[in-house]
């Protein structure tokens, strides 16, 4: 099939993906008149993933942290569906909506693929099963609800003292960022709510997280991490390092030497995989299944292609899969594509780190920058005000401003929907 014809006067930018990497590129294109931008996702809402955690157990709500597309990137053409197949030679890509069974093709003149990564099971077994992850705002409503539900099932008169604690025992597998910030929070959630209201059910909880290497936060400075790990023995966070997962079941969770932990609720974050769109895409790819992009964030051997973010990797200059290094990337094609429309080359992508921010929980944080590496209150006050400034719009500054206000007021609300 013959390529479409381009769209009278303006290339037709297609984006596929609406987060960190591809928001920060639509938002710079939203009003200028180079492209005819469209955006296919699933969502019709931009995420900020780095306050997810907190969403968890209700520290801020979900509408906090979500970002309308289409009232925050007016001129861009939104479709709600999920891109399946990418046509290259015909230059189209073929969909499937968001709500309903409708399928339908998308022409492109260019195209940026920016739909971000899956969760990794490693092939441990049960993870999809058994476990909840943390990658959108319907997996943070599924732990919030699994937590309040243990609760409820804890409160159950006559108990055993095994049973009783087995059903208020969450244990975090990945001692990762995204691992560490949950189990802060859920920890959070059982010392300042339910030790309040329902004390006997607080000395029973525990909050175990397994790490298979020998320490948690690989990417932190080494110190930073020891003081995330004995400030979580303080707070009677059980945390096993060196412990690797061998399979999870209903309501236990096996280690490779053969220990079980029977528990309420198994939350996975083990790190990222790639999406079946991405494996199936037939482009090349690196060993963990990452787009081939070259220096200017193209892809290889599409000279009309782009890919950004976590799906995509330039093996010359392999980054971290962070918010930042997608937002950077999204804020270079911004420039980069419009540079080129103009008929100019413009420099390759420099990725500029401004560091790195971690909740630890009772009000600590840690802070590992650059120019300076401390923790405890004060970098968590730095990592409160740093999220605020980072959140993209004034409405949700506040929501957000206000949700902690009044959390550190009255308290979570802990009732069960
Ligand atoms: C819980 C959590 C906390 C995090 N905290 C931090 C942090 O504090 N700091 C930090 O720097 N990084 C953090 N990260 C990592 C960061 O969020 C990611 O690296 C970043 O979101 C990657 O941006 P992206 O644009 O590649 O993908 P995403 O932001 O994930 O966006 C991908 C987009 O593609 C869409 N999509 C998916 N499939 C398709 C498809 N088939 N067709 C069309 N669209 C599709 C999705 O709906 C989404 O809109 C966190 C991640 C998680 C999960």
């Amino acid at each position: 099939m013959a390529a479409d014809p381009p769209a009278a006067g303006r290339p037709r930018l297609l984006v596929l993906g609406c987060g960190f990497g591809g928001y920060s590129l639509l938002y710079r294109l939203r009003r200028r008149a180079d492209f005819d931008v469209t955006v296919v996702s699933p969502r019709n809402y931009f995420l900020f993933y780095p306050l997810l955690a907190s969403a968890t157990v209700g520290t801020v709500e979900f509408r906090s942290i979500t970002e309308p597309v289409p009232r925050r990137l007016s001129g861009v053409r939104l479709i709600q569906a999920a891109a399946e197949r990418v046509d290259f030679a015909a230059r189209r890509v073929a969909c499937r909506a968001a709500v309903g069974e409708d399928r339908f093709e998308v022409p492109y003149d260019l195209l940026v693929i920016g739909v971000g990564s899956g969760v990794a099971d490693y092939g441990v077994e049960g993870v999809l099963e058994h476990a909840l992850t943390l990658k959108s705002v319907d997996d943070a409503r599924a732990i919030r609800k699994a937590v309040l539900d243990r609760i409820a099932e804890a409160e159950v008169p006559d108990l055993p003292p095994a049973e009783l604690r087995r059903r208020l025992t969450f244990v975090v597998c990945g001692g990762g960022p995204t691992g560490v910030e949950v189990a802060a929070e859920i920890t959070d959630l059982i010392d300042r709510e339910l030790a309040r209201g329902e004390p006997a059910l607080a000395a029973a909880a525990r909050v175990v997280l397994v790490e298979a290497l020998d320490r948690l936060l690989t990417g932190f400075d080494e110190a930073l991490a020891g003081y995330a790990r004995e400030h979580f023995l303080r707070e009677g966070i059980d945390v096993r390092l060196g412990a690797e997962v061998a399979s999870i079941g209903p309501r236990v969770v096996r280690l490779a030497g053969g220990e079980e932990i029977p528990c309420g609720l198994v939350i996975w974050a083990g790190g990222n995989a790639p999406l079946p769109f991405v494996r199936e895409l037939g482009a090349a790819t690196d060993e963990r299944g990452r787009l081939v992009v070259d220096g200017h964030l193209r892809l290889a051997g599409h000279d009309d292609v782009y890919a950004l973010g976590d799906c995509a990797v330039d093996p010359d200059n392999p980054l971290p899969a962070t918010a930042q290094a997608a937002q950077q990337q999204g804020k270079y094609l911004a420039a980069a594509l419009r540079r080129r429309r103009r008929g100019g080359e413009p420099p390759p992508f420099r990725f500029k780190s401004s560091g790195m921010l971690a909740y630890i929980g009772a009000r600590q944080a840690l802070a590992d920058l650059p120019q300076a590496k401390w923790s405890g209150r004060t970098a968590w006050l730095f990592w409160q005000s740093v999220y605020l400034t980072k959140l993209v719009s004034n409405a949700n500054k506040v929501k957000v401003l206000f949700d902690w206000f009044k959390n550190s007021l009255f308290g979570r609300d802990m009732s069960r929907f």
